[in-house]
């Protein structure tokens, strides 16, 4: 069972409980546990909850939620009350959030079955689910390949036909690129659209609560549900919910090409992929808009100072002394605090923090951290004027296709240089999401990989651009492709 409508009508029409639902999903991450796509779940509350589930509909209760019954993976950085929320680190092992966060919260109250939590790179920090202080995830369409990251097990998850839906969350594109490199949906909406409340903050003017899905279609009602105004997070925009709407077809859309992300750094495979898909577009009545973001060449740079400079404040939390872990050291305060952290963080973490506290300090405030939000609002203004003559801008969401486990680990310029064409959108706060365009064959040839098609609409466009991806997936078969093993879940 694909699609999370099908699933939940089938669940409605009585063909399956939601019990049915949850046992076989637990079957499926047992069955590939070998993904690392889960952290250790922790079956009873969920199968609990699926009983209250099939309970409330015997009782003709309330109105089935618009998710009721779908199995949803969180990524471990959502807090569920009671559940382990680690963030794929040591120093939070063991650490039970004796709250809700408010995306989690609306997947409850649209009758949704939360499945915790998906592995993740340490803090959401990194580009390949590598970072994780458990194990590396593993891609479901070449287990030697990485998934991508941050949100990688929740990509995983998707792509391997365990769960229909996943929440992850995308900082710089921790989304996106792993869909891409799954070949699966990833859609970031416009910053502040969706709560950060209960999302353990990374870089939190960037950092946005994301679905993964099969679909365009399927991301959009997820969205629909977690997003809207909430009062415990004052980021969170006083907007509606985004809505549903339908476009016919693709006709008059002006598709803008940026010549920055066709550059030479872009993989030949990847290229030819994107470029067929373009054409796909303009079959279906698009028109090409040729842009500039001069700016982007500075995208990764920026998002590295900004992103770092956030992490440093936001990190600092985790002392040993509320959260997680512990490690007495010398017996004083500080001491205690410095062996926590340095025994708790991994080396990207410690590393992010390191950098992100040099350009936050006094003399070297300006020279790091206001120029780079200068050059953040250079991005962003690159971005309005680009939307003067197109509707949406169109390139690739990773210039490779997955790359092999252990390839850029011990180099993280080449690994932050993973993110280079997700980050500008990020940095500009637009919404933007990742489709699959096709397969291309690895360079040893043992393998087909999948490339990712990225689309980034206008702030607050969130609507107009699931509208046009979900007219193009209606009009191809691209996001139809799964990879070897995969199994559907939810006991069809
Ligand atoms: N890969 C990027 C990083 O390492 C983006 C992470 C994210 O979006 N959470 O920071």
């Amino acid at each position: 069972m694909r699609d999370a409508h099908g699933l939940r009508q089938s669940i409605l029409a009585g063909e399956r409980t939601v019990l049915d639902v949850a046992r076989a999903t637990l079957a499926s991450i047992d069955e590939r546990a070998d993904l690392n796509a889960f952290l250790p779940v922790e079956a009873e509350p969920i199968l609990e909850r699926a009983r209250e589930l099939d309970e409330s509909l015997a009782r003709g209760a309330a109105e089935p939620g618009a998710l009721f019954g779908v199995p949803v993976a969180l990524k471990a950085n959502l807090a569920y009350e009671g559940r382990e929320l680690t963030c794929g680190s040591r120093i939070l092992s063991g650490y039970r959030p004796p709250y809700t966060s408010t995306v989690v919260q609306r997947l409850l109250d649209a009758g949704a079955l939360p499945i915790a939590t998906t592995n993740m790179d340490e803090f959401a920090m990194g580009s390949s689910g590598e970072n994780s202080a458990f194990a590396p995830t593993l891609n479901p369409w070449a287990r030697d390949y990485t998934p991508g990251g941050s949100s990688s097990g929740s990509a995983a998850s998707v792509s391997a036909g365990i769960v229909p839906l996943a929440l992850g969350s995308d900082t710089g594109g921790s989304v996106r690129q792993p869909a891409a490199l799954c070949g699966v949906t990833g859609f970031k909406p416009t910053f502040g659209r969706v709560s950060r409340y209960g999302l353990v903050a990374f870089g939190s003017s960037l950092d946005q609560v994301s679905p993964f899905a099969n679909s365009v279609r399927d991301a959009e009602l997820i969205a629909n549900c977690i997003s809207g105004a909430d009062p415990m997070d004052s980021t969170c925009l006083e907007h509606a919910p985004i809505q549903p709407v339908e476009r016919a077809n693709l006709k008059g859309l002006r598709i803008g090409l940026p010549a920055e992300a066709f550059g030479d750094g872009l993989d030949a495979s990847v290229r030819q992929k994107v470029e067929a898909a373009i054409e796909a577009l303009c079959e279906l009545g698009a028109e090409r808009v040729p842009i500039s973001l001069p700016h982007s060449e500075h995208a990764v740079a920026t998002y590295y100072v900004v992103a770092t400079a956030e992490a440093s404040s936001n990190l600092a939390r985790f002392d040993g002394v509320r959260f997680g872990a512990r490690q007495e050291g010398d017996g004083s305060l500080a001491g205690m605090m410095g062996a926590t952290r340095a025994d708790g963080f991994g080396d990207e973490v410690k590393r992010r923090i390191l950098l992100g506290t040099h350009v936050l300090s006094s003399g070297y405030y300006e020279a790091w951290y206001g120029r780079a939000q200068r050059v953040r609002r250079l991005i962003h203004d690159d971005y309005r004027r680009a939307f003067e003559s197109c509707d949406v801008v169109i390139c690739p969401t990773s210039p490779t296709p997955a790359f092999r486990l252990g390839e850029r680990k011990a180099d993280p310029v080449a690994m932050y240089l993973s993110d280079v064409l997700t980050v500008p959108a990020s940095l500009a706060g637009l919404p933007a999401l990742s489709i699959p365009c096709g397969t291309v064959s690895s360079d040893s040839g043992d393998a087909n990989l999948p490339v990712g098609l990225q689309w980034i609409g206008p702030a607050l466009g969130d609507e107009s651009l699931l509208a046009a991806a979900k007219a193009f997936q209606s009009n191809t078969d691209f996001h139809l492709a799964t990879p070897p093993l995969r199994r559907e879940q939810a006991g069809a």
